[in-house]
């Protein structure tokens, strides 16, 4: 553990800076709640902690924001690791058609199975994590039966669920398409929403200096 920590270099801003960047763009606009995976917990208990603190010493200025977590608070990438851009293992919102269909394919699933007639073990098979957040419930439901005795196939299992995310997705696509068709748009919605963002960062500012005196 000890080798771990000094193999990092924890002396550099960025330990410190990069957490209370993010805190910033939290706490500075008031935000109640913070979308997020559990992944990133620890990241908004920080921020918890850095708004309870400013308020303690100075002034109450900050609400502390909750973690909003969703019935599926963590999805791996499609080789079973975090999914993360630089792993290169994401399934991404603007996937479709044959790209989605092969990422699917390609997913790590229950790795003490290895042939369709040996039963397996959902609880460990990302594909099944997947069916619980795209799937219906009796979908999940059949498939976490049939999985368990060798009554469906890993290829089957993941057809289904390239289908249910397309078919998900599919007024997410819609909405891209659209957007991308008309840039005009995307340039409004961005202006008003810096322009109400900018204003209540001000106004925080505003608070923050008053309470701190500056
Ligand atoms: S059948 Fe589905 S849930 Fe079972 S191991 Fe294969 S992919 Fe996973």
């Amino acid at each position: 553990m000890q080798a771990e920590l000094t193999s990092k270099d924890l002396s550099t801003f960025g330990f410190l800076g990069y957490p209370v960047l993010q805190a910033a763009d939290i706490i500075m606009y008031k935000a109640y709640g913070v979308p997020v995976g559990v992944d990133q917990l620890p990241h908004v208990e920080l921020t918890r902690e850095i708004a309870r603190r400013f308020n303690f010493l100075y002034k109450e200025v900050f609400p502390v924001p909750e973690p909003l977590l969703t019935s599926v608070p963590k999805l791996l990438g499609i080789d079973g690791r975090k999914m993360s851009k630089s792993y290169d293992n994401s399934i991404y919102l603007s996937d479709r058609g044959k790209e989605l269909h092969q990422k699917v394919a390609a997913m790590f699933t229950d790795p003490q199975r290895m042939r369709k007639k040996d039963p397996g073990n959902p609880e460990i098979c990302n594909v099944f994590t997947f069916h619980g957040l795209y799937s219906p419930k009796e979908t999940v439901a059949e498939i976490n039966k049939a999985c368990r005795v060798a009554g469906i196939g890993c290829i089957e299992c993941k057809k289904m669920l390239a289908a249910r995310i397309e078919e998900a997705l599919a007024p997410v696509h819609e909405r891209m398409d659209y957007y991308l068709s008309h840039l005009q748009d995307i340039h409004y919605i961005f202006s008003v929403g810096n322009g109400r963002a900018t204003k209540i960062a001000r106004r925080t500012m505003e608070e923050v200096r008053e309470a701190v005196k500056v």
